[in-house]
Formats: C-alpha cells, structure tokens, sequence
C-alpha cells in the first residue's frame, strides 16, 4: 500500500483542457472519492494515475516513487472500470489467479490468495465457472477479487457499480466498504453517485470543468460547501438555490420579501440592490402557518415516498417565463395537493447565501 499522489497534473488534448492544476494527496489507506459533472475530469485523473494516459504536466507519485515515466504495468495500481472485462475463455480462479502469475508468484500464494478473496467476496462457489455463466453483479465482485488478489499499491476504481440494479448496486457498495476495512489498500473511486461518495469516502474532491472546487469530508462538504455548484451537487434532492436581491434588511425574491437573519447581516456586508443567490436544503423547509411563514409557494407536483412525500413549489410570478422552484419533503398525512398554496418556513440557521455572479459563497 502507500499514498498516491497528483502535484500540479494538467491534461490537454489540443485546445481544451480536460484537467487543470489538480493537487492532492490520498494517504496511504485512505478511500478517495472523485465526483463531479460528466465530463469535468473524474476519468482523465484516474487514467493519469493509472499509467494509461499521459499529463501534459505535472508530477504523479505512488508512495515516493516519481511515476510519470514508469509504464502502467510496472506502477502497481489495479483498476477496474464499469465494464468489468474478466477474460471469457478462463474460469473464476484463473481469472483471480492471473495478475498474480504474471509476477512469477508461487503457486501456494496464488491458491492461498483466491481462497481469501473469494470467501470474503462470497464468490468462493463460482471459481470453476466461466464469465458467462455469471450474473452481472458477481462478474463485478469477481473483477474486484481479481484487483484484490495482486495486492496493488493502490485501487483505482471507475464508476464500478454503475452496471449493477439497485439492490445489486447497495449491496456491493456495503461490501466494498468492509472490504476497505479489511484490506485497508489506498483508493481513488470515481463515481456520479452521491450514496457511493458520501458512504464510502473518507475524503471527496468535487471537481468542475477540470477543476478542483472542493476536497473534504463528506459530512464537511455537504454542511460547508464553498461554492454553490458543491452545494448543489451533493444531497438529494439537492439544495434550493433561490435568485434574490437585498432592499436594506430584506431578501426579495418574485414580489415576496423577509427579513435577512440578524447574523448574517452582522457578518456579511450587503448592499441594497445586490444579486444574491439564496441556499436552503430540502430538510429546512416546513410547512407552516400564514402567520409564521417566510414565503408563500404552491404546490406543483407531490410525489409520495412512504415515509415522507417530495413536493416540488413554485414561487409564482408574473414576469418571468421559467418560474423559481423549490424541492422540500412533507409528512404524507399533510394530504398536498397540486395547486395547494402553501405558507412556508425555511430554517434560516441553515440559510447559504452565494454571491449570483461567481457563485462564491458569501454565508
Ligand atoms: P463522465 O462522468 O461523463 O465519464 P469525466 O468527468 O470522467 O466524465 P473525462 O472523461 O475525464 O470526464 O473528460 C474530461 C474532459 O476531457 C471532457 O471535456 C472530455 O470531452 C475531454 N476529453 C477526454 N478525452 C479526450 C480525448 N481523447 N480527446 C479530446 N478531449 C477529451
């Protein structure tokens, strides 16, 4: 095992630029993972690591090794990518056995490490059987197994989940993580799935077109986003984001105005007439009484969930053609309707505000 690490790597392809400038550490044992829109460099980082790209620059190490010029088979690191490709003439066992008789291990070893892999990765079962007499979901264990089994420097993991059904899918990540408890080996993991990033990582890099815009914990960046694309990209649904302007101690938004929190207007300068964008999650919204509310929204659609109900709002308006939304959950026993006018109450402790140019956040 050891950390891997990126120091100022770029990648260009001709004009455009696929990463820019990406630092950071995994240290050693530690799981990594990379999110962020399609096509903001989650893959190009991994390919870089792996050896199977090259940076324009930049230095990459796996521990203290410089690893630019070393090949990706002599870099140590095991990747699996979605699309699991076990070899289809070879069974289960050979499969897991084959990065380990590329390096000349003893025979022992090799029996020793599939017999492991495969109880803790409950495929021991199916080592006689070829790839195609196996469901999707243990071709992906089995692919795991086979990176596991070489006991690389480092895992490099691209979106591995996302071929498997939802069942399939949360049972692998629960045993991706005990495996991560188990074997402890340094991993970089890049996903779309905000479950798999805030379940499985000790640290998350948020990246957009190319960039860094955020690393830490995931409690950290789901409490303390930076900017608002963080903000909205974790959480489910995600945060409100709600254009608005200052009128002295107010907020304005669609005709409708309250009172700016007394903190925050100690703690952030604001001028009337400025831009802002407020932040507020789901789980901060309540319905409430007329007297007692910040806006008035109405009920566009409800979708009930069991436990609770999702309601999509509006704010209606009658100057602009794409009205602002809001996502919030109620109790089902609240009995919404579409076309409800509803009072609402947003926590306002729990209240972003994000400059609406640069999207810096201001609170
Ligand atoms: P997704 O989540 O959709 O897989 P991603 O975050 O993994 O996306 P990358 O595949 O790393 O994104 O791509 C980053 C950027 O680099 C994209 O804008 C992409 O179009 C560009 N890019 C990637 N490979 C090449 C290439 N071979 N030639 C030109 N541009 C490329």
């Amino acid at each position: 095992m050891a950390k891997v690490a990126l120091a100022g790597v770029t990648r260009r392809f001709d004009q455009a630029i696929a990463i820019e400038d990406i630092t950071f550490t995994v240290p050693d044992g530690e799981f990594w993972v990379l999110v962020g829109p399609s096509g903001c460099g989650k893959s190009t980082i991994l390919r870089a690591v792996a050896g199977l790209d090259i940076i324009t620059q930049g230095q990459i190490y796996i521990g203290d090794r410089l690893v630019n010029d070393v090949s990706a088979r002599e870099r140590d690191v095991a990747m699996v990518f979605q699309n699991y490709a076990l070899y289809p003439h070879m069974s289960v066992a050979e499969n897991l056995a084959f990065g380990l008789k590329m390096r000349r291990t003893s025979p022992s070893l090799i029996q020793q490490r599939i017999e492991t892999v495969a109880r803790s990765l409950d495929i021991a079962h199916l080592l006689n059987r070829k790839p195609r007499q196996l469901s999707g979901g243990q071709q992906q264990r089995v692919a795991l197994g086979r990176a596991i089994a070489r006991q690389p420097q480092a895992f490099l993991l691209d979106e591995p989940l996302s071929n498997l059904d939802a069942q399939l899918r949360d049972e692998t990540r629960t045993e991706l993580k005990r495996l991560h408890q188990r074997f402890g080996i340094t991993t970089l993991y890049v996903t779309h799935d905000q479950v798999e990033a805030m379940t499985l990582a000790d640290q998350i890099v948020v990246l957009a077109q190319g960039n860094i815009q955020q690393i830490g914990t995931p409690q950290a960046i789901y409490a303390s986003p930076q900017n608002c694309r963080v903000a909205q990209f974790l959480g489910n649904p995600p945060m409100n984001i709600l254009e608005a302007y200052v009128a002295t101690t107010q907020f304005k938004l669609e005709g409708q105005v309250f009172d700016c929190p007394a903190t925050l207007l100690h703690q952030v300068k604001l001028q009337s007439g400025q831009s802002v964008a407020l932040g507020i999650r789901p789980e901060h919204i309540e319905v409430t009484t007329e007297a007692a509310s910040h806006l008035q929204v109405v009920a566009d659609v409800v979708e009930p969930l069991g436990r609770e109900s999702l309601v999509r709002a509006i704010l209606p308006n009658r100057d602009r053609t794409l009205p602002a939304m809001l996502h919030f959950q109620v109790s089902p026993n609240l009995q919404i309707q579409p076309g409800d006018r509803l009072p609402i109450r947003l926590a306002l402790e729990h209240l972003f505000l994000f400059d609406a140019a640069s999207g810096t956040r201001l609170y």
